[in-house]
């Protein structure tokens, strides 16, 4: 069946993945398979720009691209591929950096807030991070990019760029991306307040065993006005709830609305169900991945394919940009 066009998404590697990973990135990438050519691309060089992030570079590359395959990313449709190498990436950002304003990259809220997370570590890569990511999206032709509404600000100034480049240059070699405005959820740590991250260790492993993530969950704060079994909760404001209504039944859901309500149904039972239906979620996901973990040289002969592929790609429209620039 032919494609509705190309889809290019990118994320540092991080590692093992968890909850939020999941529901808010990589089930959309995997339904997204169906209708687009999709080109999902591993940002090590981006990460790069964090020192915590780059202590174990190689193994979370590893790590996430096995999570990423053990949920159906499809290696043989889409293209799966590490950032760094495909070079033609780093020459593409040097090119876009000469028709991006210094004034604009500054006055950027997601580089004053890096400049307030890591004071000690104002480097370039920080400030030319959106140029970066402006050619790993045209590098390959992207017609669409999947964002949430708050990353929307990205996407319009990647757009911004590509026009200042083609303005520039009289050319039309870069395509000007559009959004795939996506329903990407919040999903919120086991603290209840948060968004689940790694850096705030509010996460639930996706490849953890059941008796580790059975742990976690019980460790989870439920409705922080519920100070005794016998009070009555609000679901509504619970995050094991919200969670239950992606993992249980309508049936399971429905019933524990009503007697968490009453206090029929007290938070440790319904974090035990939750755990429960949570594990038999995960457990083709954890099989899927065992098996392919017991071929690591598999996993990285898929993101050298997927490089390679990612390549090609890559050297055709650098052809077309150094036309453009007059570069001989
Ligand atoms: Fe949350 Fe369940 Fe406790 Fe109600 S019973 S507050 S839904 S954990």
């Amino acid at each position: 069946m032919a494609k509705k066009g190309r889809v290019f998404s990118g994320a540092r590697p991080t590692g093992r993945q968890h909850l939020g990973n999941y529901l808010g990135a990589i089930k959309n990438y995997v339904a997204l398979q169906d209708d687009y050519d999709c080109v999902y691309c591993i940002v090590d060089l981006h990460a790069l720009t964090t020192v915590e992030d780059t202590l174990n570079l190689r193994q979370n590359t590893y790590e996430m691209a096995l999570d990423w395959l053990a949920l159906g990313i499809r290696p043989a449709e889409s293209i799966l591929f590490v950032q760094s190498r495909v070079p033609e990436v780093t020459e593409l950002h040097m090119i876009l950096s000469m028709v991006t304003q210094l004034g604009k990259l500054t006055d950027l809220p997601t580089f004053k807030e890096k400049v307030r997370q890591q004071p000690d570590n104002v480097n370039y890569g920080l400030l030319g991070y959106p140029v970066l990511m402006t050619a790993d999206i045209v590098l390959y032709k992207s017609d669409l990019v999947p964002v949430g509404i708050d990353q929307a600000p990205h996407i319009e100034f990647a757009r911004e760029i590509v026009r200042s480049f083609n303005y520039r240059f009289h050319t039309k070699a870069l395509i000007e991306p559009q959004m795939k405005n996506t329903e990407i959820p919040k999903v919120l740590g086991i603290d209840g307040k948060e968004k689940m991250g790694k850096s705030l260790n509010n996460h639930i492993e996706m490849a953890a065993t059941p008796k580790e993530t059975e742990l976690r969950v019980m460790q989870m704060v439920t409705d922080p006005a519920r100070a005794k079994r016998t009070d009555s909760g609000n679901p509504d404001v619970c995050n094991v709830f919200t969670l239950h209504k992606t993992f249980s039944s309508a049936e399971e859901v429905a019933t524990i609305n009503r007697d968490c309500r009453t206090a029929a149904l007290g938070c440790v039972d319904c974090k035990k169900l939750f755990a429960k239906n949570l594990n038999a979620h995960l457990e083709p996901f954890r099989a899927n991945r065992a098996e392919i973990d017991a071929q690591p040289k598999k996993v990285w002969d898929i993101l050298d394919d997927g490089s390679s592929r990612a390549r090609a790609i890559a050297q055709e429209t650098m052809k077309e940009v150094r036309e453009a620039v007059q570069l001989p």
